[in-house]
């Protein structure tokens, strides 16, 4: 039996993205591989899966699948059809994504969602991020150690890690443990006319700020630091129940 891990490798850009290739071949040195990821972009497509058509796959290589649908579906069916994987996996990660997930795009992202997707099944799982300029194999390099760490990481019963790593180029001063900071866009709608006259749309517009303040994942990366953020699944939030509460209105009378 093989000593080295198994590592479950997926994205939202793409199978051929050059970041996620630059990953595995950085993990080849050291864990054994299994890349399943989509067969053509999906990024913005956050953790949509698809219920309405089947899925097809397609083998490139030895350990390297395409699937015809998004991030999520491709780790879903990884962890859950035997054939993929030769063993249950130690890890999974997403990425490397050809642009940033700071902040709130987690919300929007597909890197993310394929590994929350394996955080739900109870494998420990990272999402990984950089500038799209970014040199991908540099990035790989610059994770590797963080990555090895994560496998010997200890985690309560039934927690396992879920993080969200973004890494700044070229220069990387050191990581930092961060949460969410605020990334905000300048929100835009361009409309035009189809040469029918007929209206359509572009929406999404520039970065516009990134928060400063101290231990968010957006002040680490300005610095130069890889910013790691630990995700939680459960997104219910203790600081509203009150208004909830208020919400659901006054507690009925049981009935004796
Ligand atoms: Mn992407």
């Amino acid at each position: 039996m093989s000593e080295r891990p198994l590592i479950l490798v997926s994205n939202d850009d793409g199978v051929n993205a050059p970041g996620l290739q630059a990953l595995h071949r950085a993990l080849s040195k050291w864990a054994d591989v299994v890349v399943v990821a989509p067969e053509r972009e999906h990024s913005g497509t956050s953790h949509a899966i698809t219920l309405e058509r089947p899925l097809r796959h397609r083998e490139l290589g030895p350990g390297v699948h395409a699937v015809d649908g998004t991030p999520a579906d491709c780790v879903y069916l990884a962890l859950n059809l035997g054939g993929f994987l030769p063993r249950p996996p130690a890890l999974v990660l997403s990425g490397i994504n050809h642009g940033l997930n700071l902040g709130m795009d987690v919300v929007y992202s597909g890197t993310v969602a394929a590994a929350r997707e394996a955080a739900m099944r109870r494998v420990p799982a990272v999402a990984v991020s950089a500038d799209a300029r970014a040199d991908m194999g540099h990035v790989a390099g610059a994770v590797q150690p963080l990555l090895e760490r994560v496998l010997k990481a200890r985690h309560p019963d039934g927690q396992v890690p879920l993080l969200n790593v973004n890494v700044p180029q070229p220069e990387v001063r050191g990581a930092r443990a961060t949460r969410l900071g605020r990334r905000d866009y300048i929100d835009m709608v361009e409309q035009r006319e189809d040469p029918r006259g007929r209206s359509y749309y572009w929406i999404g517009g520039p970065v516009d700020h990134h928060e400063r303040a101290q231990g968010t994942d957006t002040a680490a990366f300005d610095a130069g630091f890889i910013s790691v953020t630990s995700l939680a699944l459960d997104t219910s939030f203790a600081d509203h129940l009150g208004v909830a509460a208020y919400a659901a209105g006054p507690e009925e009378e049981e009935e004796a």
